[in-house]
């Protein structure tokens, strides 16, 4: 079910409010970053929507971070503009924090502290009365399948310890989710773990944007990608997008006859792939023309990870209209 998430919005952003799903929650206008030698981030225009979880792929160095922190007010932009909910990060930071939940790449503890003391420390800095406090911690932790509640944060695994980071997160129940790299370092059941509940987080109604390096999480979970190269936006879309603009679809006709035809065999069966829907419609009317059995007709298409090594090597993209 999705929550009713309140939002510290600004009057601007409540008057151009839509149903249609689109409204940025998040908005970047020419965005660059530049330390003394080198340009981090490149003249970045991107939006969060709303409900959305967006995710940012790119080699290390690519400038994942630096768009995280900069969303979240951690460091300001060296040109641009950030607003989030229509409100500037850099002048009403102090508003705005208080919807956001972010997970930095590396979270440090107090190490002699019980993951519940952890919590209950950190719910006190954002003024959670601790009944309510104490109730959600729980929650939390169940959720998450974090049973060392009472355990040193010192001593927990690295995969306990992004839970125990993950629950700092979403303590103050935010809106929207600000995630550098959650399940880095994690195995990968328990990344997987993290990645599904992210999903049933979506569907509550919270916003993310997150960086990852796996790709097939970011494909599984991602409602649209933003591919950076060098500080500078690639690209940013929908995976079914994605694939139209630059990806690969190839379909295969499985079937079976007695009768010695020129095709590639797999098993009593033959095997036929193609690209050209045409073809494949003609192999399918003679399959039915001739009695042969159809025993699967599926489609293969690119993954997340073709169309990024394709992008990577200067592949150029179609534009989305001429698809
Ligand atoms: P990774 O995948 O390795 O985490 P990233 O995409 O998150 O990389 P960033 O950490 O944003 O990349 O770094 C982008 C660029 O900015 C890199 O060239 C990095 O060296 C540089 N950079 C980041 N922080 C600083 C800093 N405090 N001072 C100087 N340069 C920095």
């Amino acid at each position: 079910m999705r929550q009713v998430i309140e939002r510290p919005f600004s009057q601007r952003y409540r008057d151009n409010w839509t149903q249609t799903g689109e409204n940025p929650i998040i908005m970047l206008q020419g965005v660059s970053k530049s330390y003394r030698d080198c340009v981090a981030v490149d003249h970045l225009d991107l939006d969060v929507r709303e409900g959305e979880i967006l995710g940012i792929i790119g080699h290390n160095g690519a400038g994942k971070t630096t768009i995280l922190k900069m969303i979240t007010g951690l460091i300001s932009p060296t040109e641009g503009s950030i607003e989030i909910m229509g409100m500037d990060i850099t002048r009403e930071g102090t508003r705005i924090k208080s919807f956001i939940g972010y997970l930095p790449e590396e979270s440090p503890f107090y190490e002699n502290m019980t993951v519940t003391e952890y919590l209950l420390f950190f719910s006190e800095l954002y003024r959670i009365p601790r009944s309510v406090a104490r109730d959600r911690i729980h929650r939390l932790l169940g959720v998450l399948n974090l049973a060392e509640e009472n355990k040193l944060t010192g001593e927990l695994s690295k995969g306990m310890k992004r839970k125990a980071a993950i629950a700092r997160t979403l303590l103050h129940n935010p809106g929207l989710l600000i995630l550098d790299e959650p399940n880095s370092g994690l195995d990968p059941l328990t990344s997987f773990f993290i990645i599904d509940y992210l999903r049933a987080l979506r569907d509550e109604g919270k916003t993310i944007l997150l960086s990852a390096h796996n790709l097939f999480h970011i494909e599984y979970i991602c409602d649209r990608v933003a591919i950076l190269k060098n500080g500078r936006l690639v690209v940013v879309d929908s995976m079914e997008s994605l694939r139209q603009r630059l990806g690969e679809r190839e379909y295969e006709i499985t079937f079976k006859t007695a009768d010695d035809l020129p095709y590639e065999k797999r098993g009593d069966n033959y095997i036929f792939k193609s690209a050209d829907v045409g073809q494949i419609a003609s192999l399918l009317r003679q399959v039915s023309d001739k009695g042969w059995a159809l025993v699967d007709l599926s489609i293969r298409q690119s993954a997340l990870e073709d169309i990024y090594v394709k992008l990577m090597n200067g592949t150029e993209l179609a534009a989305p209209d001429s698809v």
